[in-house]
């Protein structure tokens, strides 16, 4: 028999670290933002690139931060030759059986330790540089 130890137990305090992402409104370039592309003898069409939604948005993934604690209250493990082990998190906060869902990896046991992986990530992968001034 095996046993298997999770990070975390139920009711467990937990810190959740998270990626913030920026959201920016890109102006589609094939119908320059028009929604519609003209063809012979001025029929119009939506355009095929947007669908006529005349751009769309991009995200852009930017720093770590320290978010929210929370209290785990359903716990979500997997484990498989192929897939090796999965190990999720649902918070009473958030939702059980339905909600947000926290990989093991951006839970942490307290702020300082959660700071301290926030500040290697961010060290790690820079940021995403802002474009700006395109359409
Ligand atoms: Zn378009």
């Amino acid at each position: 028999m095996t046993l298997f130890l999770t990070k975390f137990r139920l009711g467990d305090k937990a810190v959740h670290i998270r990626r913030t992402r920026d959201k920016r409104w890109k102006v589609c370039g094939f119908c320059d933002g028009s929604g519609e592309i003209t063809g012979a003898a001025g029929r119009s069409r939506s355009c095929p690139e947007c669908c006529g939604r005349k751009g769309g948005y991009e995200y852009l993934d930017l720093e770590w931060l320290v978010r929210e604690t929370l209290t785990i209250g359903q716990i979500d493990l997997r484990h498989s030759k192929r897939g090796g082990t999965i190990e999720k998190y649902m918070a009473i906060e958030t939702g059980i059986g339905g909600g947000s869902v926290y990989d093991a990896d951006d839970l942490f046991y307290n702020q300082k330790d959660a700071q301290q992986e926030c500040d290697r990530r961010n060290a790690e992968t820079a940021p995403a540089p802002k474009e700006e001034g395109r359409t």
